[in-house]
């Protein structure tokens, strides 16, 4: 299922696998992990800056930057050079932002945060918790393999905050599930002169080893699932992001992006359906545990 992921990893790659290719979501195409990727514009002040599959994102407004995850522990390095190729200071980056705690997410953080010592980090409060420790303390990634350099959250977020730097506003929903505080942005953009809606989902796939119903990953984690699933569903989403390019198809909106089409992740029935297909997974699996 995975190609380009350099051996060094090696356990490392065996975890992200599964999280690259989470059961019944299926990858519209096939994620390289941490391998790095030349970073391009989305949409007006928004860039993709992250690698093959962990995702990133850059927002550049008037009065500074904001970064939208750290991706896995290559991902940080490639990031900050990602941000100079596009033309911009990391230094400048006011506010740090995470999806989730795990790895593939938040080990980039700290490499991000030494480019930019100014950087607010703002998380929810029970992942947030979690980065400051390097990863230990998650429910179901247990061992030095998911762990990594700790980043102390400057703000906790609470569910429904938002966060406004130069013009921009987005907004946190904590759609917990995948993890307890897993966070999906929204926030408006311009994508070939209109307005438009981006959602930048967290994670929806319950993991191969997750325990639901009855006996849980983490107390409450089955009801945070169907909390989320209510919530995505009824979000606004035109500009369909997410934390891993698979989620959304990345690899060939980019290609079509190249190709003219301005405004290639403009994709509301994507959107839906990976919901539909996300929530269907979770569905089955909750079934076959509690049949
Ligand atoms: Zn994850």
């Amino acid at each position: 299922m995975r190609r380009g992921v350099s051996a060094l990893f090696g356990t490392v790659a065996l975890a992200a696998a599964v999280f690259a290719c989470p059961p019944g979501v299926a990858a519209q195409d096939h994620p390289d992990g941490d391998a790095p990727y030349a970073p391009f514009k989305i949409g007006e002040g928004l860039y993709y800056d992250g690698s093959a599959d962990y995702a990133a994102y850059l927002i550049v407004t008037r009065a500074g930057l904001i970064q939208l995850d750290g991706g896995g522990g290559a991902t940080g390095h490639q990031i900050v050079g990602n941000i100079r190729a596009l033309g911009f200071d990391p230094a400048n980056i006011k506010v740090l932002l995470n999806s989730h705690e795990h790895f593939d997410h938040a080990a980039g953080l700290a490499e991000i945060k030494r480019a930019a010592p100014g950087a607010k980090f703002y998380a929810s409060a029970a992942d947030g918790a979690i980065v400051a420790a390097g990863g230990r303390g998650d429910p179901f990634l247990k061992g030095e393999t998911f762990y990594y350099e700790p980043v102390k959250p400057d703000v906790t977020l609470k569910d429904g905050q938002t966060i406004s730097l130069g013009g921009w506003t987005l907004t946190a929903h904590v759609t917990g599930g995948h993890t307890r505080g897993c966070t999906t942005w929204t926030f408006p953009v311009t994508v070939a002169g209109k307005v438009r809606q981006a959602l930048a989902h967290c994670s929806s796939s319950v993991l191969p080893g997750y325990r639901l119903g009855k006996t849980e990953t983490y107390p409450g984690q089955t009801a945070d699932y169907e909390k989320s699933f209510a919530t995505w569903k009824s979000l606004p989403c035109e500009v369909f992001l997410g934390s891993h390019g698979s989620f959304f198809g990345m690899q060939a909106k980019r290609k079509a992006l190249d190709a003219g089409k301005a405004d290639a992740f403009v994709d509301r029935e994507g959107c839906k359906a990976f919901y539909a297909k996300s929530e269907a997974a979770f569905r089955a699996e909750l079934h076959k545990q509690n049949p």
